[in-house]
């Protein structure tokens, strides 16, 4: 946890001060979209301070590099890619979009995959997050109930249950926008075919659960509120709860979002 720790405090220590210039983003095309279910901005539409991403991400692969022991022997990093100007703009639209968008992006920073694409996330997210909060007035989180991202079109990190009325909310696990979901349902492929969609819980501790789709095979971390006693920070909960990872992938199951380098 310490590695993690040491992540988000980077991020938030280089980049957290960013404000976006989103003077320039276009309300009504923005709601049109929403309209037709579509993520507020584009990839390219996001303000991202390149040279801040520039800094973060070389930071977060040095702390990698420190915290080598967590990974074994076989510790692959990425660099930067040379030039490079838009590497993060590429990454972002691989991680909201398709397959081969984001293997192309990766490859171009080479290391190994999942930890350059998790690496990748995490310095983009501080700015795609100060992003979503200077838009938030054109997102209806509240009626979005769409198994992406209202913002950004990135997959949920995980889910709560809320306590008093049990909605389900899912967060983003790019821009950490947070937007109700139907409470049956796969945020995957949209199933609400209760035969097909089950969870299982922690058995030491049922504060969380797995809610897995056995027609799409994509299972998303939950956690209950109403089993709760302190504040829920889904980020925080998610890299607290690998080990529910690691049986879900071991069951077949894949991540929606918020990949994780294996080993830490
Ligand atoms: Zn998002
Ligand atoms: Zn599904």
């Amino acid at each position: 946890m310490a590695y993690f720790a040491a992540v988000l405090e980077a991020g938030a220590e280089l980049a957290g001060d960013f404000e976006p210039d989103v003077s320039g983003v276009d309300g009504t095309v923005c709601r049109e979209r929403a309209a037709a279910g579509r993520a507020l901005l584009e990839p390219g539409e996001f303000r991202v301070d390149g040279r801040g991403f520039d800094l973060l991400f070389e930071r977060l692969v040095a702390l990698t590099k420190e915290h080598r022991g967590l990974f074994g022997e076989e510790l692959d990093l990425p660099s930067l890619p040379e030039g490079g100007n838009g590497w993060s703009r590429e990454l972002l639209s691989g991680l909201v979009g398709a397959e081969p968008d984001l293997s192309e992006a990766l490859e171009r920073a080479g290391g190994d995959p999942q930890l350059t694409a998790f690496l990748g996330a995490q310095a983009l997210m501080p700015f795609l997050v100060a992003n979503a909060w200077a838009l938030r007035g054109l997102v209806e989180a509240a009626s979005w109930n769409s198994g992406r991202c209202p913002v950004c079109g990135g997959a949920p990190v995980m889910a709560r249950l809320e306590a008093e009325v049990g909605g389900r909310f899912l967060q983003c696990s790019l821009c950490l926008t947070e937007w109700s979901y139907k409470r049956l349902g796969c945020p995957a492929c949209g199933i609400e075919d209760q035969e097909r969609l089950r969870f299982f819980t922690d058995e030491k501790d049922e504060t969380y659960r797995v809610d897995v789709c056995d027609a799409c095979k994509a299972y998303l971390k939950t956690v209950d509120e109403r089993k709760v006693d302190g504040e829920v920070c889904l980020p925080v909960d998610h890299l607290a709860t690998i080990h529910l990872d690691l049986v879900a992938e071991r069951e077949g199951y894949h991540r929606l979002g918020g990949g994780v380098p294996a080993g830490a």
